[in-house]
């Protein structure tokens, strides 16, 4: 499980890898997520919970779900790279990516292999933040610009953000600019029903829950959602996923572990809904 690298060049087609990604250098505030992807591994190992996803898919069965460990990423700029070209390794064999962070910069690389492979992307974007600064503290690359970045590189993508309750001027201005579409926290109902297309990329970022149910992030920002506001989300789209990444568990920030709980139940829900909306 320690060897993603050489893992990914073997993977059988149409199957859901679940890749670490040990990368907090472009967080803004506090570092931590780095140790997110461990953390999660470790709790699924330890028998607290099992593999069971709500629809009744044990994943511990299923043949098309793998969970390949972290990659082993260089301290400097090429770790960007190396992410891109992992993803891309596993694309090229078919693979569908589940990414684990990290901090959120690491969505911008990731989108990078996935625009070698698919043109106009919807991207369903959950996250307390917009993430669309044009740069942050000096950090073009900073866990608060990928989705500016993403939609610079790639002026097609289509980006749907929820959940967002900390939008600035700037960053409302960046929206408008890139024709983000966004149902914010404030206007958020339970009975919305989103209208993604194919291909879709679901990019979250634990912070899109309330503090009360995730505390073990780096940015808390309270009025978020509940657990299961964020898993009704999940369970209704209703069109196949080509990749995702659940992102900003900080563990240093969990001291009972209720957030590393709350991202394996997320992956576990996501993954089932992965393999089975195809
Ligand atoms: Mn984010
Ligand atoms: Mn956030």
């Amino acid at each position: 499980m320690n060897d993603p690298q050489r893992s990914l060049k073997r993977i059988p087609p149409d199957t859901i890898a679940v890749v670490g990604i040990p990368w907090d250098v472009n967080s803004s505030f506090i570092r931590g997520p780095a140790e997110g992807p461990e953390k999660i591994f470790e709790l699924i190992g330890a028998g607290s919970t099992n593999l069971c996803a709500e629809i009744g898919l044990d994943l511990a069965e299923a043949e098309r779900f793998k969970l390949l460990g972290h990659l082993t990423l260089e301290n400097g700029p090429k770790a960007f790279e190396q992410i891109t070209s992992a993803v891309d390794t596993l694309l090229g064999q078919g693979g569908r990516l589940l990414a684990l962070g990290g901090d959120h910069s690491i969505t911008y690389p990731i989108i990078r292999a996935y625009s070698n492979y698919y043109d106009n992307l919807t991207i369903l974007h959950l996250d307390a933040h917009p993430d669309l600064y044009q740069e942050y503290k000096n950090n073009a690359l900073s866990h608060a610009c990928p989705f500016a970045r993403i939609m610079e590189d790639f002026p097609h993508t289509r980006l749907v953000q929820v959940g967002i309750r900390t939008r600035n001027p700037h960053q409302r201005l960046q929206a408008s600019r890139f024709g983000v579409e966004s149902i914010d926290m404030r206007d958020w109902r339970e009975d919305i029903k989103l209208k993604l297309d194919v291909p879709l990329y679901v990019s979250i970022d634990l912070d899109v829950l309330d503090p009360a149910y995730a505390p073990g992030v780096s940015h808390h920002e309270p009025g978020g959602m509940t657990t299961r506001e964020l898993l009704r989300i999940i369970n209704d789209i209703r069109i196949p996923i080509i990749g995702a990444d659940i992102v900003e568990l900080n563990p240093q920030r969990d001291p009972l572990g209720i957030t590393v709980m709350v991202a394996v139940k997320v992956l576990k829900e996501l993954a089932a809904k992965m393999l089975s909306s195809d």
